[in-house]
């Protein structure tokens, strides 16, 4: 889950070979928050440790932050301070999602991997020593908004297949849109969201690593 992005100007797509990515090799673009790192969890713990709650039982991050024994969240406003202090201070200690760091290494042995977040600016040192941290060498891009654009820009520039990783619908339908050869799957880490996380069926489903990673290789085998 993340926030509604403000409307701000796209981030433009970098050159592969800027990212040190071949322009003949297969691409994947895989997402952070949900995917490869447990941001419901990282956020709920910064917010227990700041007095509040985060209730995991409707699809709206922002409708979920509640002082302890309310029965009304916070405000937008309050909720959205909270949100970015998080990734101001505290995203570089969320834990990596089981199986996902290995996946990722194994699929970059026949695949470039990009990872496309869509963090706050503020994020980027945080998150680039998270990955780091992790052995998450792959480039990291900070995009905002739907990530159609930049996707379609990134995979248009190779003639190896693609396939984009992501937890949020509106971005997975942003690709298939913009980038319709490119195969989308959805992923969702934690396990309270799963239930609540809206699907579709032009986008294939699995919140197992092991799963996901057998699935992203076959659809990005040439
Ligand atoms: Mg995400």
């Amino acid at each position: 889950m993340a926030a509604p992005s403000e409307p701000s100007p796209a981030v433009q797509a970098p050159a592969l070979a800027s990212l040190g990515l071949s322009t003949e090799r297969p691409l994947v673009v895989v997402d952070v928050d949900e995917v490869l790192g447990l941001f419901m969890k990282g956020f709920g713990d910064f917010l227990a440790e700041q007095g509040f709650d985060l209730r995991v039982e409707r699809y709206a991050l922002f409708e979920s932050i509640f002082r302890p024994e309310a029965t009304q969240p916070l405000s937008r406003a309050e909720g959205q301070a909270l949100y970015d202090a998080f990734f101001r201070t505290a995203c570089g200690r969320i834990e990596p999602v089981p199986g996902a760091v290995e996946a990722i290494e194994r699929l970059s042995r026949h695949a470039g991997v990009v990872i496309l977040s869509n963090a706050p600016a503020e994020a980027e040192a945080a998150r680039r020593e998270w990955l780091l941290r992790h052995g998450l060498r792959q480039p990291l891009i900070l995009n905002r908004g739907l990530k159609g654009p930049i996707t379609a820009a990134l995979v248009g520039q190779t003639t190896g297949r693609s396939a984009f990783i992501d937890d949020i619908l509106a971005n997975l339908d942003s690709v298939a849109e913009h980038a319709p050869q490119t195969a989308t799957f959805q992923h969702v880490a934690d396990e309270r969201l799963r239930r609540l996380a809206p699907t579709s069926p032009r986008h294939r489903r699995i919140d197992d690593w092991a799963e996901l990673e057998a699935a992203v290789e076959e659809a990005v085998r040439a």
